[in-house]
């Protein structure tokens, strides 16, 4: 596999927040381009085997996927796990307890969002949510926009929901070794998703990186929906600082919402291992 494939391995089906199933999710990644493929929801396995069976109805290789919530340094941090054999049982009782919280804190942000004069949000968003088990806040912010309290699901992230905003309610994720331990223990590779999104000082993005490298991660995405021109240097240069590979995926989960499309990104910069360098013999197809 090239350096240049058109991989794009994250994006969300309607099994965690995107708005798109597995089946037509796998006909646009195919329609676009893509040339290797990954269904990464959050927290959550269950949309894979349908992904894989989709993919292959489509002439389109694939890889395992999800994308693990992990609590680090008081922060959300998210990790991609690629390539694992989706079967593993620690695996999915590891992702099981980390869906477990979602219900209760979804309650308790409508709770918050109530007490600021806007009721019943927990049962409007019910009607987005695809996957009992995986409330998230996009589907909050999908019901927020629905009621006019804001013109788009991104300004529902700057007035609410976020760290300091009505709605928002701190939740204590996966450790960063269980998450890592997950992956690896069901044969697949770990990645740190969108590094530039986080909230990090350069001490504590140096202590991330080094912690997960030390669990046994070994990529990071370089070329992400989330990023911009001076991250892809910036983290394509800590690839060679920490030793880990790079992947490269839209993040896409709508039509409607998503900048980025599937397939729809710049290649990996020249100078990086690609993360399917070390995945051919996981790729289905
Ligand atoms: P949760 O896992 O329930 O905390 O929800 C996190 C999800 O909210 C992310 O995976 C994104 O899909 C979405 N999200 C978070 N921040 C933003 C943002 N600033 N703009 C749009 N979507 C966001
Ligand atoms: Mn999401
Ligand atoms: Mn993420
Ligand atoms: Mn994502």
């Amino acid at each position: 596999m090239t350096h240049l494939l058109n991989a794009d391995l994250h994006c969300h089906s309607v099994v965690s927040d995107g708005t798109l199933t597995p089946e037509v999710l796998a006909q646009r990644a195919k329609a676009n381009g893509v040339e290797l493929w990954s269904l990464t929801d959050h927290d959550e396995i269950g949309g894979q085997d349908r992904a894989i069976a989709a993919a292959q109805a489509a002439g389109l290789p694939y890889l395992t996927g999800a994308e693990i919530s992990v609590t680090f340094a008081g922060v959300t941090v998210h990790i991609v796990g690629l390539g694992f054999d989706h079967t593993d049982p620690a695996l999915v009782e590891g992702l099981r307890q980390t869906r477990g919280g979602r219900e209760q804190r979804a309650r308790e942000m409508s709770d918050d969002l109530a007490r600021v004069g806007i009721p019943g949000v927990y049962e409007g968003a019910l009607k987005y949510v695809g996957n009992p088990e995986l409330i998230s806040r996009s589907h909050f912010a999908r019901y927020l926009v629905e009621i006019g309290v804001c013109q788009e699901t991104n300004e529902v992230f700057r007035k609410y929901i976020t760290e300091g905003k009505p709605g928002f309610v701190p939740h204590r994720w996966a450790t960063l070794r269980n998450a890592v331990g997950w992956i690896t223990g069901a044969g697949g590779v770990a990645v740190i998703a969108h590094p530039g999104r986080y909230p990090f000082t350069a001490n504590e993005e140096y202590a991330l990186f080094s912690e997960f490298k030390a669990l046994g991660g070994r990529g990071v995405e370089v070329v992400t929906g989330a990023h911009g021109p001076a991250d892809y240097v910036k983290y394509a240069d800590y690839c060679h600082e920490f030793d880990l590979v790079a992947s490269r995926g839209s993040d896409f989960h709508s039509p409607e919402e998503s900048h980025t499309d599937l397939g729809q990104l710049p290649d990996l910069p020249g100078k990086v291992t690609p993360v399917w360098a070390l995945l051919a013999d996981r790729v289905h197809g």
